[in-house]
């Protein structure tokens, strides 16, 4: 057994991306602050709907997934495929972007609060070209446990072991092998779950702050910042004072090079100038 610890804190910046939605950045502010597979992690919160009301209208991406986690509000995905995805409070949408899709999610309310994460994961370079593929979760489609401590656990992606039990995740199968938990703590409690030893993972507290690793090494994990993991083949998350509400994400690093121009993510200079040719010809999807 090796616990995790706290390597790195990836403090969020406020930015905005879409037709102007104000966001939080942690994972993949900049080049240098990926962790491989995980592009980026954005954070939008914001009961004022001039912060998000003009949406994310039509727009490309290729070469890896984009995940959108809805924990307050209601969007409306379409894309070029045809698919339509009501995203709602507690649901998912899992968007393998493969070559290339064309997509847009905008606001379907005009005042209330809209909270939400979108994660972006590499794709290795062999599956950078497949076709896109789009699922959208319900939110009682997402797998969900209670502690016996009073906590509540919900697996998006992955798998994990809590209280003794296995639980599966909606979403299986990818090479990258995501793990995508939600979980809420009481205040004085803790989480403990195993995590494959070489893959990435970082935590992010959402309300409150969370400690980190054993009890003679805790560091403490603000909300709203990224706690990047030292490698290990388990974890343990604590909270003190105070409740806390946050998301954990682990996965396979792909060990490629990146080579990224703002919606496509590719392994060279050359295959990004084609996704840029493709795009402005009609040719990307
Ligand atoms: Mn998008």
């Amino acid at each position: 057994m090796r616990t995790r610890t706290l390597k790195q804190v990836i403090h969020s910046i406020p930015t905005s991306d879409g037709a102007g939605v104000k966001l939080r950045r942690s994972i993949g502010q900049a080049a240098s602050l990926r962790l491989d597979p995980f592009l980026m992690l954005d954070e939008f919160s914001s009961a004022n709907a001039e912060d998000y009301i003009a949406g994310f209208p039509d727009h490309p991406h290729r070469g890896f997934e984009t995940v959108t986690y809805m924990l307050d509000g209601h969007m409306l995905h379409s894309d070029h495929l045809g698919n339509q995805g009501n995203l709602k409070s507690g649901g998912a949408q899992w968007m393998t972007a493969g070559r290339g899709i064309i997509h847009a999610e905008m606001p379907q309310q005009e005042s209330g609060r809209m909270r939400g994460f979108q994660l972006w994961i590499n794709l290795p370079a062999n599956e950078k070209m497949k076709s896109a593929a789009y699922r959208d979760i319900q939110p009682e489609d997402i797998p969900e446990f209670n502690l016996a401590n009073g906590g509540r656990v919900r697996i998006i992606a992955g798998s994990t072991k809590a209280d003794g039990r296995n639980i599966k995740g909606a979403i299986q199968g990818l090479s990258t092998e995501p793990l995508f938990l939600d979980v809420r703590l009481p205040a004085g409690s803790s989480f403990a779950t195993p995590l494959p030893m070489g893959h990435s993972a970082f935590v992010y507290p959402y309300e409150g702050q969370v400690e980190i690793g054993p009890t003679t090494a805790r560091r403490i994990v603000a909300a709203q910042t990224a706690g990047v993991l030292s490698p290990g083949d388990s974890i343990k998350i604590g909270t003190a004072e105070e409740p806390a509400a946050f998301l954990l994400l682990a996965a396979r690093p792909l060990q490629e090079p990146v080579v990224q121009y703002g919606p496509f993510v590719m392994n060279t200079r050359e295959e990004i100038e084609q996704a840029i040719h493709d795009y402005q010809n009609g040719l990307l999807v």
